[in-house]
């Protein structure tokens, strides 16, 4: 697999400077007649995480939608645009994201089409290490062509989100919640992502990744965007997850999902990247507002069973919710993966989520569905100090 990643310089959604920067960033593979044929039919796989506008830049913008789309147009395929965000996949609940995202009007002004299609398929996949049943769209299943079309954005789960884990956007819908039930830790989640990519293979060979305006802080959906300027292409999302990691100015190693894309052989280390295109010096943001990765403490299995929970809270980050701001939705308890919130209701009658942190596995699914955006992250006592330590090793 190649480790080359195109980083072009793109300043602002402006449809011409969009067309133009990914055209430049996929020249550097041979175009995109390296990737598309006349009559094929490509779907771009986005990130339509949430029901909220481009503005928020928790989505992918429907400019670099729209800008992609014509490229693939003009070398004679189909192109079909498509998510499965965090709730139902039915027409009901994409069909408003994919209006407020703006895919809806930009489908209209440059002629791809939005799925329609709200069938799953049964993915049986002997080949994989974690995950060797599950569901996926159809519309994916029946791609010739799949191009990944991420967002470079800070998360409180995976700490970055960009090539890599857009790809669990594959699973369809509420499918998700109990995949990350199945699977709980970092490692087994970035396996299992590995593995959808492995069923892939081949007719997933190209990611576009929207780093125009990202998002740091309390990401994916909740954080505040963040101007990077650029558009990066590449075949190999380990490779580009790198350059999206030193752009946030963490430590890629640090990050699960490169850490086992590396032990999965996409990339031998970290140093096995080749940037072409604008300087990385040109991107880097020193004062990103980071987050790390939740893992659970060397330790914690060394020490009494009724103590591992105590150990685990003050020694992670956990979501949490203030009872006056929380409006009882119910979102995130029908997202919880572990069924760890419970709706509760005050003296005065009021409802709000309540977490139980001896049951939570920390995914922050709640932090990212929340549409009134009111889920925190809490940092445990001991956990500033353990990871203000481990920066200064
Ligand atoms: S999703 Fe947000 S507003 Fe709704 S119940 Fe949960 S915390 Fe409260
Ligand atoms: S409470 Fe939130 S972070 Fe904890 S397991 Fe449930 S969805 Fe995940």
């Amino acid at each position: 697999m190649q480790n080359k990643v195109a980083l072009i310089s793109c300043e602002e959604y402006n449809f011409d400077k969009v067309y133009n920067a990914i055209k430049q960033g996929l020249d550097v593979f041979g175009g995109i007649s390296a990737f598309v044929k006349p009559n094929q039919k490509v779907v771009l796989k986005v990130n339509l995480v949430i029901k909220f506008a481009p503005e928020r830049a928790a989505t992918t913008h429907p400019v670099v939608v729209g800008a992609l789309s014509k490229l693939c147009l003009e070398a004679g395929a189909q192109v079909v645009v498509i998510d499965s965000a965090g709730g139902p996949f039915n027409a009901n609940y994409m069909g408003a994201i994919y209006n407020t995202a703006g895919i809806i009007k930009a489908s209209q002004d440059y002629g791809f089409k939005v799925s329609d299609n709200y069938n799953t398929y049964s993915v049986e996949y002997s080949d994989a290490k974690v995950a060797k049943s599950f569901e996926i769209l159809e519309e994916l299943q029946t791609a010739d062509v799949i191009i990944n079309v991420c967002k470079l954005k800070s998360h409180s789960f995976t700490g970055i989100t960009n090539a890599v884990k857009n790809m669990f956007g594959a699973i369809p819908g509420l499918k998700k919640v109990q995949m990350h039930g199945q699977f709980q830790t970092l490692d087994n989640f970035s396996n299992m992502l590995y593995d959808i990519w492995g069923y892939f293979g081949n007719k997933l060979s190209l990611t576009v990744s929207d780093a125009i305006i990202g998002m740091e802080g309390e990401g994916p959906t909740n954080g505040n965007p963040r101007k990077i300027g650029a558009i990066m292409c590449a075949t190999n999302p380990v490779a580009m997850d790198v350059v999206g990691a030193r752009i946030m100015n963490v430590d890629p190693l640090t990050m699960p999902t490169i850490k086992v894309g590396i032990e999965r052989g996409y990339i031998k280390d970290i140093n096995d990247v080749e940037i072409v295109g604008d300087s990385l010096q040109n991107f880097i943001l020193t004062d990103f507002d980071k987050r790390v990765p939740n893992m659970y403490t060397p330790f914690s299995t060394n020490v009494p069973k009724w103590f591992q929970p105590i150990l685990h809270k003050l020694t992670t980050q956990r979501p949490c919710v203030s009872k006056h701001k929380c409006v009882g939705c119910g979102t995130c308890a029908r997202h919880c993966p572990v069924g760890a919130i419970t709706l509760q209701t005050t003296k005065k009658g009021k409802k709000y989520a309540k977490f139980d942190y001896t049951k939570c596995i920390r995914c922050f699914c709640c932090q990212e569905l929340c549409p009134f955006g009111v889920v925190k992250v809490k940092s445990g006592l001991f956990y500033k100090f353990l990871h203000k330590r481990k920066k200064q090793k």
